[in-house]
């Protein structure tokens, strides 16, 4: 028996963040379900699933975008409620709209709060005339003949973002106004291959800015929570990759401000469930750049320091509870950071990398967030997040520490991934004084480049691949082979 109007929950999703929600979902004695396409019937989150539903489609991503399939599926299963997670169905209200006519629980905010708050151009108008501040900004869809002008008016430098953009997707800065035209052109044509809609606005570029964003949590009562901020600057391609809190740049009178507005621009959205809203904070000050109407990836290094499980509290205020705390009960202990594992060559411009996980062997004594394990395969068909590394300590030098110790333990063999890149990054002079920005890693080339592997590491490395190699290999009927091919240093 629980105290929710659901007895089982689907996760309409896949990777590290199934996995995450399923072990909230089955630690409060919920039968957890998750949709996966056949390419991930072998895989962690399936795994976890008390119930594992196929869904097709003409690739994998449309499978998991198709939410009339996954709303028929989980009827017939039985499902009471489902959560949609990040990307993919997360932040579509006719999705939200669809499940609840079909009389399952929607693990998530109102269809008309996706709607207003989802829409970037429409929620930042909506903040705006809340009395916020929001970057300035020019949309086209206001009056497409004079775009270019209220653009240009705006002065330069300038940032190009499509409408219905995301995930970093399709924008570009233009610093020299003579190229414009030209610019909008390659951003309309990427925005409509992307997300089916080339409509563009632009906005004026914060330059060397912090990415700062605050948690939120409101129940259908009314009552708005914050849970605190996540400094998100360490970013490329305007992707993030490494997330912590408490921000380093905050006073605690800023903090207060930051932290308050965004309550503040929750509540006069009549906001439930959780939510993030991300401001850009420059010279001048903080403006409100977006809310992300769902859990988002660095959820975690809030839960580390605050003691909240957000997903447990998206079920609880999905079910209709009313928040069981108040603000002056979150309280904020210690600092936290995040790493995102990604599977990508830092030093052929990050570019994708595939393969197979030949060896898996994640760092002991914190938290990870994994979508892979041993014998998983990577393709370029989805995102290449493949794992996110959480740690937290006393303070930041303490979690800067705990993290380079996880990254120096971190196995992972068999597909590239951006692990090196990450150890030097936290190992970066301002990085570690907390001197951020959304360019840094630009700024730095060097950090992307490959260090010569040295002699211990390159042992044990290679004897956890033998290790790992080996079923593998004996399957193959290659054993003898791989025996000799090890020679001198197996021991
Ligand atoms: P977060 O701040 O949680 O990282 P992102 O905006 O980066 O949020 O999106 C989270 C995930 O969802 C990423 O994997 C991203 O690639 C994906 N995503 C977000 N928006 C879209 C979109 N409109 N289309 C496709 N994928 C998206
Ligand atoms: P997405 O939907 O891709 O998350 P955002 O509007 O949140 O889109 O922007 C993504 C990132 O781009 C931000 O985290 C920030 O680094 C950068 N960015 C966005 N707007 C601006 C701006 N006006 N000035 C400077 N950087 C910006
Ligand atoms: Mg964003």
């Amino acid at each position: 028996m629980t105290g929710f109007p659901f007895r089982s929950v689907l996760v309409a999703n896949r990777g590290e963040i199934a996995v995450r929600i399923l072990r909230t979902v089955r630690e409060q004695g919920l039968t957890g379900a998750v949709v996966h396409h056949a390419v991930d019937t072998d895989t962690p989150a399936v795994r976890a699933a008390d119930i594992a539903i196929e869904v097709t489609g003409p690739s994998p991503v449309a499978a998991y975008l198709d939410g009339d399939q996954i709303i028929e599926a989980a009827r017939a299963a039985g499902i009471g409620a489902i959560h949609p997670g990040y990307g993919f169905l997360s932040e579509n209200s006719g999705f939200a709209r669809r499940v609840a006519e079909a009389g399952m629980v929607f693990i998530g905010p109102t269809p008309e709060a996706i709607e207003l708050m989802g829409d970037k151009v429409r929620a930042a108008r909506f903040v705006a005339e809340h009395g916020f501040p929001v970057v300035p900004k020019a949309v086209e869809d206001d009056d497409p003949a004079s775009f270019l002008a209220r653009a240009r008016a705006l002065g330069p430098p300038l940032l190009i973002k499509p409408a219905a953009g995301g995930g970093g997707k399709g924008m570009r800065i233009v610093r020299d106004l003579a190229q414009l035209e030209a610019e909008c052109d390659r951003a309309r044509s990427e925005a409509q291959r992307y997300f089916g809609d080339g409509r563009l606005y632009m906005e004026r570029y914060i330059e060397r800015p912090r990415h700062i964003e605050v948690q939120v949590l409101g129940d259908a009562q009314g009552n708005v929570i914050h849970l605190f901020e996540r400094e998100c600057s360490i970013q490329r391609r305007f992707q993030k990759i490494v997330e912590e809190t408490p921000s380093p740049a905050l006073s605690p009178q800023t903090r207060r401000e930051i932290c308050e507005t965004a309550a503040g621009i929750a509540r006069a959205a009549g906001y439930r469930n959780a939510g993030t809203i991300e401001f850009i904070y420059g010279r001048d000050g903080f403006y409100f750049l977006e809310m992300n109407t769902r859990l988002q990836v660095e959820h975690p290094v809030t839960e580390a320091v605050t003691g909240v499980d957000l997903v447990l509290q998206q079920l609880r205020v999905a079910a209709g509870e009313p928040l069981g705390f108040g603000q002056e009960a979150v309280a904020v202990s210690g600092h936290a950071l995040e790493l995102r594992l990604y599977a990508e060559d830092p030093a052929r411009g990050f570019s994708p990398t595939t393969g197979r996980i030949l060896a898996w062997s994640p760092p002991p004594g914190v938290r990870v967030d994994a979508g892979v394990a041993l014998g998983s395969r990577v393709t370029t068909a989805f995102d290449p997040m493949l794992a996110k590394v959480i740690v937290h300590g006393a303070d930041r030098a303490e979690a800067i520490a705990k993290a380079q110790q996880a990254m120096h333990d971190l196995v992972v063999l068999g597909c590239r991934t951006n692990a090196g890149f990450l150890a030097r990054l936290l190992r970066d002079p301002d990085f570690a004084a907390g001197e951020l920005h959304t360019g840094l890693i630009d700024e730095k080339p060097a950090l992307a480049l490959d260090e010569p592997i040295d002699a211990e590491t390159a042992a044990r490395v290679l004897g956890l691949a033998a290790q790992a190699l080996r079923p593998i290999a004996d399957a193959a009927g290659a054993a003898p082979a791989l025996h000799r091919a090890m020679g001198g240093w197996r021991n």
